[in-house]
Formats: structure tokens, C-alpha cells, sequence
């Protein structure tokens, strides 16, 4: 790619794991003239905020780790979720773009004037770009249920996402609400902790099990001496996880019966309690719901201190929860590990493109991108791990790689002079969609479960397709999809 001097400049909102990725490659490309904007004081995104007792990553974090950042230093097969930050930080420290991150401004408003995008932040600081860049994450804003009598709670209450680590958990009565993955990964971390851990369960979920062994120094040390060993573990990692992508778009595959097998041998070989065992099968297919990969949940709800509710909560009181059973569940701690608001992305943040339209406006019935990174009368506006992308238990790093070079190739007429505004068409995201809505009837999704990848129509708002065509949708943009001016 060549810059013919007309430099472009750039904010990049968030400075998760996508928003470091922006910067570097920015950089990389000779692109230097860039913002990057955090609300927060340091960067990792989710992972600064998340420091839920057993956090770590369900995907290896040897494929967990940017390409061209690869580490040898990982603890384990699934490394625990301070590692992962101090990972994130590192990264952004060697690749010298902390410098320019302004930390603790968030962005309330980018609008669009004049070809340009006029940005405003909380602290009223102003800026003047040619190209928005929103890595806001997708999972960050917590949904909190409304749950009757919550404000009389005596003990200590919070979202799993905003730890309070200051309340003490050993010997405490902790309350886990819902089984994500979350919840499940706090279970095993909690239960040798709390005097006595209820686990509210509303849906049944199926658990994939999966070994967690630590890196030896002699792995690591063999990793450190042949680069091309590691690079070759990193590819192993992403045949299998590919298998797993292609079978969550095809139910009906004999790799998703395989991992169905799995989910159900697990259940029946390691949970001994027949009524237990019921109270934890679910009544759907395995992935339909997002697939939890645990080694220990099965061994940690099975601790006599332990307790399965499976009790709808009727209300929340003064000592604890009350099932609807009429059942008082006394608790110290309790944890709401009730998910996020998926569809929020970078809002509440207001955006206002060409010829006024607002964000608003353009998402008025649901969120909705061409290819996840483009919203018609939005330009040079692109979204990292935008709506309807893909999801699934693999790596968002190779995801948000993947749209930043198609983004870098979406600029090319604008770094060269040639024009100065790109967007998808209105056109291109129709037809885009309509073949996404068709395509998503074949995936595991739409067989009988509700899920946080459902939209508002119970559509998920998810990537159909193979992973490998969304690799290959990634290597270039379609000429006619994009409007350029
Ligand atoms: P989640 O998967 O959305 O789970 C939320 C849980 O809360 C569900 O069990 C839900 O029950 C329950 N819940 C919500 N409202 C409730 C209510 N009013 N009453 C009772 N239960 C209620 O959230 P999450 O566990 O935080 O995970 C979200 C996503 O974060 C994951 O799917 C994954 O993508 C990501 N994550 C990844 C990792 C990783 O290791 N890579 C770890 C953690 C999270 P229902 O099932 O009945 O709705």
C-alpha cells in the first residue's frame, strides 16, 4: 500500500483488544496520525473489567493471542484472566502505542460535517478526523434483571463484570444467578471459598469438558527456541476450532453430533446424583445455547457445600433470595452473572452521519452492519467485531485481525487521494442481510433454545457461514458493495 502524503487521521474508540490492534497495524501502515479513546484508565477492554474468581478464556490462549504477537510465556492450555491483561498491556507497551491512547475521556458524540468526523468526549475535549475506527467490544454494557425487593438486600450485591473485591467470600454464603459462562467458570473457582454456594439456575446448560494442564518450563523454553513449533501449535489450534465453527452452522453435521456426544458423556460419566444429573441435563441441542467448556464445573456443584436451585427466584429480600417454591436461600454474597446487553455496541455513545441520519435512526428496528463493519450513511465510520458477525467459542483476536485488513484496503482510494468518503451501499447491506437471515435457518441457533445470540425476532445475529468464508469474504471487499465519493 502506498501513502502518497495525504495524511488521514483517525480515532479509535476503546482500547480493548481491538482497539490495541488498530493502533499497532496503524502504525505498522505509517498511519501515526491517531487517537485512540478509553474511558478507562488502561487498556484490556473486557479483560480490565472482568475479575470474576476463576475468569480465564475458554479459547487455548495460544490462539488467543494476536498473529503477530505470539507468546511462548502462557501458563496453561487456558490462561487465567490477569495473564490475559498483563498480556494486552504488554503488547501495547512493546509496540509503543500507549502513547498515544487518551485515557479516561470517553466518547459521547461523532458526527459527521463537512467530510469529516467532528468527536466530542465526556470531558469536552474536540477533535477533527477523516476515519472512525468503534472497537467498543460487544459484550460490556451488564444486564441486570429487575428483580423484585433487590434493594433490600443487606449483603453485598454486584454484576459479575464489576467485582467488588474488597467483600470477603471465604466462608461466606455466596449466590451465583444464571449459568453462562461466567457463572460456571466462577462456580469452580468459589465453591472451595464460600461456606456455601447457591447456584440459581434458570436453563440448564450443556458443558463441554475440556483439560486445563500448565505449560512446563521445558514446553516453554522448547516454544522460546523454535518459533516455528509454536506457529505450528497456533495452526493445530485453529483446524480444531474450525471444525467446531463449521459445525455451529450446520446442525445437522456428524461434527456437531460429535461434540453433542461429548456434552452428554460428560454429564452422564461425571455427575453421580441421579436427580442432580436431570437438574442439570438440558432440554435443547448442545451450542444451541453459547457452548460452555469447563474441566471442574461438574466436580464443583457436587461439593457438599454446594447447592443446584433450579427454583424460578420469586424476589430478592433483607438475608437472601426467595424461590418461588417458598424458599429463603440466606446468602452474604450475591453475584449476578446475568450477561450483558448484546446489542448496545458503541453506544450509548451518539452517532450522527451523512445528511443527519442518526445511529438511532439507522438501528431504530436492530443493529445491523454490511459484513459487520460498514453501515450505509456512515462513512469512513468501521466497526471491529460489529453486529451480526461471528460468534461463536473461538478467537475474536483472528475475527478483528481479519476486518482490519479489509478495512486498510476499504481506505486505499481515500490514502491515495483518489476519494475522500467510503461506505457500504444501502443496497449491498440488504441483500447482504437477506441472505444472512436465510442462511442462519441451517445453524444450531434456531433448534429450541433462547439465547443471548437471538435478535429481537429470535433471529440469531450471528455470522452463518463456514469460518473459512468469512476468511475469504475478508480478503477483499466486493468493488460494487462500497460507495466511494
Ligand atoms: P450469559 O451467557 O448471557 O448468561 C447469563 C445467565 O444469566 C444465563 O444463565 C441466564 O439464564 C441468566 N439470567 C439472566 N437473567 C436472569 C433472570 N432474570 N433470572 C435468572 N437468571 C437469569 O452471560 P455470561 O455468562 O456473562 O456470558 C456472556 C458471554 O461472555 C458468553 O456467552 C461468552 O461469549 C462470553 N464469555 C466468555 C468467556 C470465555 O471464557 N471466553 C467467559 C465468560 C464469558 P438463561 O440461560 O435462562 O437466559
Amino acid at each position: 500500500m502506498v501513502d502518497d502524503g495525504r495524511g488521514l487521521r483517525f480515532a479509535i474508540i476503546g482500547a480493548g483488544m481491538a482497539g490495541i490492534l488498530s493502533a499497532i497495524k496503524l502504525q505498522e501502515a505509517g498511519l501515526t496520525d491517531f487517537t485512540v479513546y478509553e474511558k478507562a484508565d488502561r487498556v484490556g477492554g473486557t479483560w480490565r473489567e472482568n475479575t470474576y474468581p476463576g475468569l480465564s478464556c475458554d479459547v487455548p490462549s495460544h490462539l488467543y493471542s494476536y498473529s503477530f504477537a505470539p507468546t511462548s510465556d502462557w501458563s496453561h492450555r487456558y490462561s487465567a484472566g490477569d495473564e490475559i491483561q498483563a498480556y494486552f498491556e504488554r503488547v501495547a507497551h512493546e509496540h509503543d502505542i500507549t502513547g498515544g491512547i487518551r485515557f479516561g475521556d470517553e466518547v459521547i458524540s461523532c458526527r459527521f460535517v463537512d467530510g469529516r468526523w467532528s468527536i466530542e468526549t465526556a470531558s469536552g475535549h474536540r477533535d477533527e478526523v477523516d476515519v472512525v475506527i468503534a472497537a467498543t467490544g460487544v459484550l460490556h454494557h451488564p444486564h441486570i434483571p429487575d428483580f423484585d425487593g433487590v434493594e433490600d438486600f443487606e449483603g453485598s450485591m454486584f454484576h459479575s463484570s464489576r467485582w467488588d473485591h474488597d467483600v470477603k467470600l471465604d466462608g461466606a454464603r455466596v449466590g451465583i444467578i444464571g449459568t453462562g459462562s461466567t457463572a460456571v467458570q466462577m462456580t469452580s473457582a468459589l465453591v472451595n471459598r464460600a461456606g456455601r454456594l447457591s447456584l440459581f439456575q434458570r436453563t440448564a446448560q450443556w458443558i463441554m469438558p475440556a483439560e486445563n494442564p500448565p505449560y512446563s518450563d521445558d514446553e516453554k523454553a522448547e516454544f522460546r527456541a523454535n518459533p516455528e513449533q509454536l506457529a505450528e501449535l497456533r495452526t493445530n489450534l485453529t483446524q480444531m476450532f474450525d471444525i467446531f465453527a463449521n459445525a455451529i452452522v450446520d446442525a445437522d453435521s456428524p461434527e456437531m453430533k460429535m461434540i453433542a456426544e461429548m456434552c452428554r458423556d460428560n454429564l452422564e460419566s461425571n455427575v453421580r446424583d441421579p436427580e442432580l444429573r436431570e437438574a442439570l441435563r438440558p432440554d435443547y441441542q448442545a451450542a444451541c445455547k453459547r457452548l460452555i467448556v469447563s474441566p471442574d464445573f461438574y466436580d464443583a456443584i457436587q461439593q457438599s457445600n454446594a447447592e443446584l436451585v433450579t427454583g424460578a427466584i420469586d424476589r430478592v429480600e433483607a438475608t437472601g433470595v426467595r424461590t418461588r417454591d417458598g424458599r429463603l436461600h440466606e446468602l452474604d454474597v450475591l453475584v449476578l452473572a446475568t450477561g450483558f446487553k448484546t446489542d448496545a455496541f458503541m453506544r450509548p455513545m451518539t452517532v450522527t452521519g451523512r445528511d443527519g441520519e442518526t445511529l438511532a435512526q439507522a438501528w431504530a428496528a436492530r443493529p445491523n452492519a454490511y459484513m459487520s463493519i460498514s453501515i450505509p450513511g456512515f462513512p469512513n465510520f468501521f466497526m471491529l467485531n460489529g453486529p451480526n458477525g461471528p460468534v461463536g467459542n473461538f478467537s475474536l483476536i483472528e475475527v478483528a485481525e481479519l476486518q482490519f485488513g479489509y478495512i486498510m484496503q476499504l481506505l486505499e482510494p481515500l490514502r491515495s487521494g483518489a476519494s475522500r468518503e467510503v461506505t457500504a451501499t444501502r443496497d449491498a447491506m440488504k441483500e447482504h442481510e437477506a441472505a444472512r437471515v436465510q442462511a442462519v435457518e441451517k445453524t444450531v441457533w434456531v433448534t429450541g433454545c433462547h439465547s443471548w445470540y437471538l435478535d429481537d425476532r429470535g433471529i440469531p445475529a450471528t455470522w452463518p457461514w463456514s469460518f473459512d468464508r468469512f476468511r475469504s469474504e475478508m480478503q477483499a471487499p466486493h468493488a460494487a458493495a462500497f460507495e466511494y465519493r
